[in-house]
């Protein structure tokens, strides 16, 4: 049995129309000899009645405080909804489908609520579903503990769901369907002119996803990786090839920046320790900080300043901690953090130079850099981020008309 992963967006099934086109890509699976497993997020985006935002938006904050076992089981409500919802549309097509929620499918976590880990997959059901020649239809972004109640695995998880599925049962690929032709050379919200990766290695795009590209979520290409599962991102409304992620991809990427993705909502913070003790002591703030949970970034600790940058939603408790040690700080707010990502560029000097002189050009300050092997990063404010993207999207030549 040639099982194929197939996933769609909370987009893909926003819409009668679009759940019609949904129906082709399972049709052509199995027309091309697969036995699909579908996998669904919640229909639509913010606003549309089951969104998970939406969804979100009917408890208070206090509720959502002290009540996660009841976030997740509303969060999860929405994926729920669509499994049924694809299973009559597929149905209407005279195909067999079976909705499933996660837990039925056999997804086990943890009870961290609203982020909880995986344990296990249990593939059994799943199994039986297919071999009686039906196609399960699974809720993305859910599993269930061990005493039984629904968890929900982190935002953007369905393509986690996903990934975890396409390892359990071995398939041949997973498929991520989205609205957008695949990976682009940048967010094309942003950049009009974004060109299609036609390939690119995991490593890779892991990067564009956990430097905020939200096309995939970065753990489902960890899982794919790890099973060596390949996966591919396609458009759920054209017929593209869309962008196929595997290890094979590194020796072929000619380019030293293959693309850029952004971050914004960051705050940089720049810590002042002019005092000998302030040095002697200043790790216990990164204790603390870690205590808190909060996670820091472009962090760089220099004998007189120690200066990082954090995600806005932890600022308030960024404060309590400052003030408790009594340190002397300033921060500024709305920034983003642009992330220029290529294998290539690894040992090819002058690309910073090149970065610098770009945003020069535009008089876009930089606030902050960091380099590894396969990225650049500039922290730009958040107003100028737009252009800068733009910039060096046309500079870098990444552009659909320069190829
Ligand atoms: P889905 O609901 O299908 O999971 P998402 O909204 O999570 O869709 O992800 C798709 C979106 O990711 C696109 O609409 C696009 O705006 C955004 N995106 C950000 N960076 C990129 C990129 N480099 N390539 C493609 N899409 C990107
Ligand atoms: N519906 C969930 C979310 O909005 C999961 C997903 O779409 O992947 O985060
Ligand atoms: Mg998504």
């Amino acid at each position: 049995m040639k099982i194929l992963i197939q996933k769609f967006g909370g987009t893909s099934v926003s819409t009668h129309e679009r759940r019609a086109l949904v129906v082709n890509k399972i049709l052509k699976g199995i027309e091309e000899g697969f036995c699909p497993v579908v996998v669904v997020s919640a229909m639509g985006r913010k606003g549309q009645p089951y969104a998970t935002d939406t969804l979100l938006s009917l408890i208070s904050d206090e509720f959502k405080k002290k009540n996660s076992l009841g976030v997740d089981l509303l969060m999860g409500c929405g994926e729920i909804i669509s499994t049924v919802v694809v299973s009559d549309e597929l149905a209407k097509n005279n195909l067999q489908a079976v909705p499933l929620t996660g837990g039925q499918a056999g997804i086990i976590t943890d009870d961290s609520y609203n982020n909880a880990a995986i344990l296990r997959v249990e593939s059994e059901k799943l199994l039986n579903i297919l071999k009686e020649g039906k196609i399960p239809v699974v809720a993305g972004f859910q599993g269930v503990s061990e005493k039984g109640f629904i968890t929900t695995i982190g935002r953007g998880g369905s393509d986690t769901t996903a990934a975890l599925l396409g390892v359990a049962l071995q398939a041949e690929e997973v498929q991520i369907y989205t609205d957008v032709d695949g990976i682009m050379t940048a967010d094309p919200r942003i950049v009009s002119d974004a060109s299609l990766i036609e390939e690119i290695s995991y490593n890779e795009v892991f990067q564009f996803a956990d430097q905020g590209a939200k096309v995939i979520h970065p753990r489902a290409v960890e899982i794919a990786m790890k099973g060596n599962i390949p996966l591919a991102i396609k458009n759920t409304m054209s017929d593209c090839k869309g962008t196929i992620i595997s290890n094979k991809a590194i020796q072929s990427s000619n380019n030293v920046i293959d693309g850029i993705t952004s971050m914004d909502k960051r705050v940089q913070v720049t810590v002042e320790c002019s005092k000998n003790t302030d040095n002697d002591n200043y790790w216990v703030l990164f204790d603390e900080l870690a205590n808190k949970s909060i996670s820091l970034d472009l962090i760089n600790v220099f004998t007189k300043q120690k200066i990082f940058t954090i995600d806005e939603k932890d600022l308030d408790n960024l404060k309590i901690i400052m003030k408790n040690l009594g340190l002397q700080y300033s921060y500024v707010e709305e920034c983003t953090k642009i992330s220029l990502i290529g294998a290539g560029m690894r040992g090819i000097p002058g690309v910073m130079a090149k970065i610098l002189k770009i945003l020069a050009r535009e008089r876009i300050d930089v606030l902050q850099t960091a380099d590894s092997h396969t990225t650049i990063w500039c922290l730009v404010e958040s107003k100028n981020a737009e252009r800068a993207i733009n910039s060096l999207h046309r500079d870098f030549k990444l552009g659909g008309c320069e190829g």
